[in-house]
């Protein structure tokens, strides 16, 4: 594959190379051409009897004042011919680039998707075997059965961000909004979610919390936010719900590596991951924010990406109320 697209872009530098020179080579044929003409005029001129020498001079002027004109006609034509060559393969080269990162980004999360569903799976498949060949005490028993439960809502979470993923691609996420108060709906999530992470999470909240939303959207935006927020930073997370003046604000805060400038606005494409595979330490699929971005969409609410200070991210979604 790397190979094909290897030659691909070879074949269209080779390509533009050799059309630009065709275009060179064509526009100094017709230059050459047109000055063969006006010489063969000039020389009719010189050596036609019935013609007085003064007038002789004045059509040789004409003739050099044509073929001035006609060498700057040909001139700016081809210097649009030109950039409209140059634009065309610079679209080309452009859509083949895109092309190749997606196809690289697929790649990844082909790869990243397989590891990802393959060690919860090992890891049940050990706890289970543990089960049934040891005989436990309870505690051991229980301990043993939290960590399988915490592997199989791990699954769980990687299948229903593949699922909506594909489902928003299709047709879009039908949403089934209603009546809750987000204040206990977050704590009952972020108290799912304690139990997964060693980071600490403080939610608080203030206003009047009380929406018209659609509860698997909501979970699907906090949940991709707080698992974020615990990958990429060891320290406390602070969630905040702030509702009033028709809108609800939540924001996960997190003090980790946070997220560069120029890479804000880029985190939320399909399967885009910040840095190279070989640099990244943290494993993922790249779909996480690609799905909160669309989701808050579907819910006709924005999100917004900030630094946090002194450092990490800051993720703000604001949802009409
Ligand atoms: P991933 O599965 O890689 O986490 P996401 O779509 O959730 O995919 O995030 C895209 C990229 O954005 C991540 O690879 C990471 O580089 C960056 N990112 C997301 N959330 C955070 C965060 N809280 N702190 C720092 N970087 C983040």
């Amino acid at each position: 594959m790397q190979q094909q697209n290897r030659y691909i872009s070879f074949f269209i530098y080779v390509l533009m190379g050799y059309a630009i020179m065709q275009f060179f080579w064509w526009t100094y044929l017709i230059f050459e051409l047109n000055a063969e003409i006006i010489s063969l005029q000039k020389q009719i001129i010189i050596f036609g009897s019935d013609i007085a020498e003064q007038q002789k001079m004045r059509l040789i002027n004409d003739l050099d004042a044509v073929f001035a004109k006609k060498k700057l006609m040909i001139a700016g034509e081809g210097g649009v011919f030109l950039l409209i060559l140059l634009t065309g393969f610079y679209l080309i080269k452009r859509a083949h680039n895109k092309e190749l990162a997606l196809a690289k980004q697929e790649q990844n999360f082909m790869l990243a998707v397989t590891h990802e569903l393959n060690s919860p799976l090992a890891a049940i498949k050990l706890n289970i075997e543990t089960l049934t060949k040891r005989s436990l005490p309870m505690d051991k028993v229980k301990m043993v059965l939290g960590r399988t439960y915490q592997e199989s809502e791990r699954l769980h979470f990687l299948v229903n961000n593949i699922l909506a993923a594909s489902r928003m691609e299709k047709k879009g996420f039908e949403l089934f909004p209603e009546l809750v108060d987000l204040k206990v709906q977050t704590q009952l999530l972020v108290d799912k979610y304690q139990s997964a992470v060693p980071n600490e999470i403080i939610l608080t909240a203030d206003g009047d919390c009380n929406a018209e939303i659609d509860l698997l959207g909501f979970e699907l935006i906090f949940q991709n936010l707080l698992e974020n927020a615990a990958k990429y930073s060891d320290d406390q997370i602070e969630v905040s719900l702030k509702g009033g003046e028709g809108k609800i604000i939540c924001s996960v805060a997190d003090k980790g590596i946070g997220i560069p400038d120029h890479e804000k606005g880029k985190v939320l494409a399909k399967f885009y991951r910040v840095g190279s595979e070989s640099t990244r330490k943290s494993k993922g699929t790249g779909l996480g924010l690609y799905l909160v971005n669309n989701m808050v969409k579907e819910m006709k609410g924005t999100l917004i990406i900030k630094d946090n200070v002194p450092q990490g991210t800051i993720f703000s979604v604001t949802l009409p109320n």
